[in-house]
């Protein structure tokens, strides 16, 4: 019994951002494992 793409990507855990841990969109994982917040924070 095969899975769609679309149900196994809904039973992922929430990505966090890994300086500050806020849960993440996922519309933002193609950038890296941190938040808008902290991204702005190294600039
Ligand atoms: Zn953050």
């Amino acid at each position: 019994m095969l899975m769609s793409s679309t149900e196994f990507f809904s039973h992922l855990p929430p990505k966090e951002c890994a300086k500050c841990g806020e849960v993440m969109d996922e519309m933002h994982e193609c950038y890296a494992n941190k938040c808008v917040d902290c991204e702005s924070d190294i600039q």
